[in-house]
């Protein structure tokens, strides 16, 4: 009866193992193939001023529609293709479509500052990363000043590559924003060898901001040292209007989240657009 037991575990065990192997293979086959399959797809979360209520740019966030599978989150895919290192095609296109993009709303008429586009540690590492960003300029067009590259803290783990490829991308005029700021490990030090344009502060803490002391004492510091480095300062994750107010208050500059709009597919961002167009006319 027990050895009978142990089989089965056994048994169940080795198929879990197998269904995750599987699976995994499943998605790395897909992802090989997903950009030339129009399978990713790019939605795009509008960047708010936090005093005017403006929507002055957009971020792209990826996402990868998968034909068994559905949506899929990048949460769920870019760690694979970081490991395959698919991330350096798929992460080329997410950018010169992101820009793109920009530009038919721009073309459109919409006034909008830039594009947010997050750019992973590997693509980073790369030699070429930023003559692909020149290609990129180049092939769409787009003005360098209206391009925004969203950095996290990981991209520190090699400073000595990523500070360089930070002041090539400066000098050409490009952004640079630090994504999630203050979960990664960066020493204070690197935000004064950063050319950065932003601090985007992580939804942790704001979403804990009106419930815990720490949460907002990270937060106000984090605005103010932001303030005082002459860097702008993004709010991600704002789900209530109270959040909103506390942010206010402490003059943070945008905010992103819920509580405006979730990230969206482009269709939806026009008609967002020509809302908003139709306030600042009446
Ligand atoms: P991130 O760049 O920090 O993006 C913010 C995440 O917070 C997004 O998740 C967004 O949908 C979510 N978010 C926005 N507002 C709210 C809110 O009010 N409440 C909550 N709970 N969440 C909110 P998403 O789209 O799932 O992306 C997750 C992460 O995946 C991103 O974090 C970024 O690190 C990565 N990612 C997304 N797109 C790309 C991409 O094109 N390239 C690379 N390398 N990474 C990407
Ligand atoms: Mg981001
Ligand atoms: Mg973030
Ligand atoms: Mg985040």
């Amino acid at each position: 009866q027990a050895k009978m037991n142990g089989g089965g575990h056994y048994q169940f065990f080795t198929t879990e193992i197998n269904d995750a192997i599987s699976r995994k293979m499943m998605l790395e086959t897909g992802l090989r193939k997903a950009v030339e399959r129009e399978e990713i797809e790019i939605y795009y979360q509008p960047q708010v001023d936090v005093t005017t209520g403006n929507v002055n740019s957009f971020e792209a966030l990826v996402r990868w529609n998968h034909p068994e599978l559905g949506l899929i989150p990048p949460l769920d895919f870019i760690p694979l293709a970081e490991e395959t290192k698919l991330i350096i095609p798929i992460g080329e296109w997410i950018l010169s479509e992101s820009c793109r993009q920009f530009l038919v709303w721009t073309e459109q008429g919409h006034s909008l500052k830039h594009i947010s586009v997050n750019i992973s540690a590997v693509q980073f590492q790369e030699p070429d990363f930023p003559q692909m960003v020149v290609k990129v300029i180049k092939d769409t067009g787009i003005n360098p000043e209206h391009l925004d590259l969203e950095l996290t803290e990981s991209v520190i783990q090699n400073p000595d590559i990523a500070i360089p490829f930070m002041h090539q991308l400066k000098a050409m005029g490009v952004r640079l924003s630090l994504d999630d700021f203050g979960t990664g490990y960066s020493s204070l030090s690197y935000l004064k060898e950063f050319p950065l344009d932003t601090l985007k502060i992580d939804k942790s803490f704001t979403q804990t901001v009106l419930e815990s002391e720490k949460d907002q004492a990270v937060v106000d510091t984090i605005i103010h040292m932001a303030l005082k480095l002459n860097l702008n300062v993004i709010a991600e994750g704002v789900e209530t209007d109270g959040q909103l107010q506390y942010l206010l208050g402490q003059k943070c500059h945008q905010y992103q989240g819920y509580l405006y709009s979730a990230p969206i597919p482009k269709e939806e961002i026009e008609g967002l657009l020509h809302k908003k167009r139709g306030w600042t006319i009446t």
